[in-house]
């Protein structure tokens, strides 16, 4: 037997089921395990201990052991996608995490997203991750890699928007238009009604070909 694994946390009793989040519909197997390390009980998603991600409570290294991934380019991609949906001490965990957006469960495992990014990324400069649907977890059938131009286009509705559509805003009296294009923002105009506005900003869209989605597409 080898040390290395002699030390990975041993599952006291079953595991269980359990939200990823508290905003989250998607389930996590979990279990309670003790630290081989310092002999600390604590919960973990099993997915981490049977991958090799978890191999302590977090007295060694932290949550997410080294690995010895660390220098793979996609590294920084999957672990800021971990860290933004699971540690509600990242900057943007409100965003992510805490309205529910989760990583799919193979995900969680390092080396099944570098799988996935290897066979899938364009291998062009500028290509990020990005969902599909942003309502949506981080899963294959969710992502994709996009440059900053369709990742600015598909952007959802800030939370400050009160029209219910994309680049339209109202200064209480009259309402306003934009749009991002080849990443930035182009004024349409100010108008009397939201649905003019609205109207102008899909014509826009229609008129120069753009791949924004039109206000009948979301
Ligand atoms: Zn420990």
């Amino acid at each position: 037997m080898r040390i290395e694994d002699d030390m990975t946390p041993k599952l006291i009793g079953e595991t269980y089921l359990k939200k990823a989040t508290p905003n989250s519909p998607q389930r996590y197997k979990y279990g309670i395990y003790r630290c081989q390390y310092c002999g600390k009980e604590f919960e973990c998603i099993t997915r981490g201990v049977t991958s090799g991600n978890t191999k302590s409570c977090g007295c060694q290294r932290g949550r997410w052991f080294k690995h010895g991934l660390e220098s793979h380019r996609f590294y920084s991609t999957w672990n800021n996608m971990i860290q933004r949906c699971t540690n509600p001490n990242h900057k943007v965990y409100k965003d992510y995490g805490g309205r529910g957006i989760t990583v799919c469960e193979e995900w969680l495992d390092i080396t099944t997203f570098i799988a996935w990014a290897e066979s899938t990324h364009p291998n062009m400069e500028g290509y990020t991750l990005d969902r599909i649907d942003n309502d949506k977890g981080y899963s294959p059938e969710n992502c994709r890699w996009a440059d900053r131009i369709t990742q600015n286009t598909n952007q959802r509705k800030r939370n400050t928007n009160t029209s219910g559509y994309v680049g339209i805003t109202s200064n209480g009296a009259n309402w306003t238009a934009r749009i991002m294009v080849n990443n930035k923002r182009v004024g349409l105009g100010t108008f009397l009604t939201k649905e003019e506005a609205v109207q102008v900003r899909d014509n826009y869209i229609i008129d120069n070909e753009l791949p924004n989605k039109l206000s009948t597409e979301y």
